[in-house]
């Protein structure tokens, strides 16, 4: 069965580079318009935005800050304006300032909740009125596994992405009688850039701790975020897949 979004229109926040960047790339390549979404002056953007159109993909590029309602509701316009309707929105945007409680200032705690949690608020309040009124939606939240487990010098992080799923299992249950689905992935250890600054020895004990012996890589991710977009997960809202080898289980 060929997985087709031709005609829907989707939203990926922070689609500059890394997961977010994967995810608009399968999205279009089964033939959605991507609006690629980074903060402002972000280069990535542009590139990203390049690569998909030469893939002869439809897209429009909103730089703006996930922390600013004002932004999201400026993006969801000129989302509506272009392509008349907004069907997907992925919240992938996210920061990590980790740090043992102890010396954990309150400019990280306030800045990986706003860009985390907030970012998710803002946006998805800002879709909801379209997605209403078009009667139907599909939603994906990029949480973690350690907002489920929790995890020693990310306070602020791991409540954040605990954050995300509240925010995923209550938006679900609001508008599941507009059809609109509202899911979230909890990625384990994918490579990219948040996790490249990782110590050696961080990344040798997770790499012990997947059962499937290998890290993640961006289109893992990718491949169920398109699952949970698509028709293939019509009865399904709610929902926090885990996508991390088997390292949480
Ligand atoms: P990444 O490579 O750092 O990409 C994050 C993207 O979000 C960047 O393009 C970044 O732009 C953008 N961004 C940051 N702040 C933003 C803001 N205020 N408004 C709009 N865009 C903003 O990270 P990633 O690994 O792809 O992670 C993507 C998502 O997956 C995050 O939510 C992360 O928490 C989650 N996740 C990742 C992993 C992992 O192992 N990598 C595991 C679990 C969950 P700039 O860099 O240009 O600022």
């Amino acid at each position: 069965m060929e997985i087709s979004l031709k005609g829907k229109t989707a939203i990926v926040t922070g689609a500059g580079r890394g997961i977010g960047r994967a995810v608009a790339r399968m999205l279009a390549q089964c033939g959605a318009n991507i609006v690629i979404n980074d903060i402002p002056g972000s280069q990535d953007a542009l590139d990203a935005q390049k690569e998909l159109e030469q893939m002869g993909a439809k897209t429009l590029v909103c730089l703006g800050d996930v922390r600013s309602y004002a932004d999201a509701e400026k993006m969801v316009k000129e989302t509506l304006d272009k392509f008349k309707s907004v069907d997907i929105l992925v919240n992938n945007a996210g920061i990590t300032r980790d740090g043992l409680l102890m010396r954990m200032s309150e400019a990280d705690w306030d800045d990986v909740l706003d860009i985390n949690l907030k970012g998710a608020f803002n946006t998805t309040k800002a879709v909801i009125r379209p997605m209403s009124k078009q009667k139907g939606g599909a939603i994906v939240n990029m949480a973690s596994i350690v907002g489920v487990t929790g995890n020693a010098g990310q306070v602020n992080y791991a409540s954040s992405k605990a954050g995300l799923i509240g925010l995923t299992k209550s938006v679900a249950k609001e508008y599941a009688s507009r059809n609109i689905r509202v899911n979230a992935v909890a990625p384990g250890f994918i490579k990219s850039k948040m996790t490249d600054v990782l110590s050696e020895e961080v990344k040798e004990s997770y790499f012990k701790s997947i059962p499937l012996g290998r890290f993640g890589e961006a289109e893992d991710i990718a491949k169920t975020v398109l699952y949970l977009v698509s028709d293939l997960s019509l009865y399904i809202t709610g929902q926090v897949i885990h996508i991390d080898g088997g390292l949480v289980m």
